[in-house]
């Protein structure tokens, strides 16, 4: 991972308070919206029902809405934050190229910002990532390059090297890079952290959440240690990713996932593990039908990897022992815009053998 390009690399050995980092403060959203990024934060955070009781579980269970943000994604934080904070160095201006290396969500939030305020973008991801995130970053003017799915994270095929490549080749062009971007955990800390807080007046007994970059799990467990040191921070990683500790956790035969978001070869610099009680481990299957639970018996129209995040979670609470009087908070990071021709289809699902299909059924309909 070279260093940030645009100046504002991670350093994991400062307090993101006493860091040089700017902080903003959270804005009240304001009834006339100067521009569609102004819809960025601020989401809901919505009880669950049905699921928590058919568990058996007793505590308040709370979704924290990521994909209500303007580009459908809680990367939409990021996207607008990285930009600002390098057009507040100085480091760029419209009419630059953006080049974002993603697994498409931080894309769509650079390409959002890059749209509203006139740059050029160019978002680099591997193939195996869902083709409604590329139709939405085309549509969004963004051009994208696609790499190879096995490509190792040090390989030159990887999206990052390709990126760095392109920089070199790209005259007033900048990586907005999220791996060691401060403005990644810093948009979580300052924003998602804060929001979900000031929610519950600072009573929370367990935040879950996956790792991608990991900028959501440092940003808000470093603020909530300083605010709310008794909750558990409890991190979610698919099985066949190496992001999860201790190491031997990460075992497996497994040597691929479908889940889209989270999980990868290497540690990013922005991942701090030694703020997580604990981590999970989530299998595709039971991501995907967790997230079609969410669907219909919550009406919450989730992505996949909100799906490994509560069923992790619905673990977690059953391990901690959380009571009638705690609450967790779960993120969904995504919504199903992006998976319609994926986990949202019958098709794909029984494919995989992780829905049956019921053809008997006078609807059609088909339950796992
Ligand atoms: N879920 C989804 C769907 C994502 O796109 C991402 C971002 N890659 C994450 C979770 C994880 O977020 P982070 O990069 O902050 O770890």
């Amino acid at each position: 991972q070279p260093d940030c390009p645009s100046g504002c690399t991670y350093d994991p050995s400062k307090k993101i308070s006493e860091s040089p980092h700017r902080h903003v403060p959270l804005k009240p959203k304001s009834a006339i919206m100067s521009s569609i990024l102004d819809n960025i934060g601020n989401t809901p955070l919505v009880k669950l029902n049905r699921i928590p009781k058919s568990e058996g579980l007793h505590c308040e269970v709370l979704a924290k809405c990521e994909f209500f943000n303007a580009g459908g994604s809680i990367k939409d934080r990021i996207g607008l934050r990285m930009v600002e904070d390098a057009e507040k160095a100085g480091i760029i201006k419209p009419g630059d190229v953006l080049i974002a290396p993603t697994s498409g969500n931080t894309g769509i939030g650079v390409a959002l910002a890059a749209a509203v305020k006139g740059y050029r973008c160019i978002v680099v991801m591997p193939e195996r990532m869902s083709m409604e995130k590329v139709d939405v970053l085309r549509a969004l003017g963004a051009e994208t390059i696609r790499t190879p799915t096995s490509a190792a994270f040090d390989s030159p095929e990887s999206n990052i090297n390709v990126a760095q490549k392109l920089m070199e080749e790209i005259p007033n062009s900048h990586i907005l890079g999220q791996y060691n971007n401060a403005s990644n955990p810093i948009a979580h800390y300052d924003g998602t952290a804060e929001e979900i807080l000031q929610a519950c007046e600072d009573k929370v007994d367990m935040v879950v959440m996956g790792a991608g970059s990991g900028g959501t799990i440092t940003g808000i467990a470093r603020k909530f240690k300083e605010r709310c040191p008794n909750c558990k921070i409890i991190g979610v990683d698919p099985e066949g990713s190496v992001l999860a500790e201790p190491s031997e956790i990460n075992e497996t035969t497994i040597t691929e996932f479908e889940i889209e978001g989270i999980g990868y070869d290497f540690v990013p610099t922005v991942l701090e593990r030694k703020f997580v009680d604990k981590w999970y481990k989530s299998l595709d299957k039971l991501s995907f039908q967790m997230s079609r639970r969410l669907i219909r018996d919550e009406g919450v129209l989730c992505g996949g990897s909100s799906g490994a995040n509560m069923y992790c979670a619905i673990k977690a609470m059953k391990d901690f022992g959380l009571k009638e009087g705690q609450r967790c908070v779960v993120l969904f990071a995504d919504s199903v815009r992006n998976y319609m021709s994926k986990f949202l289809s019958d098709d794909w699902m029984s494919q995989r053998d992780y829905l049956q299909l019921d053809k008997a059924s006078p609807q059609g309909r088909s339950w796992w």
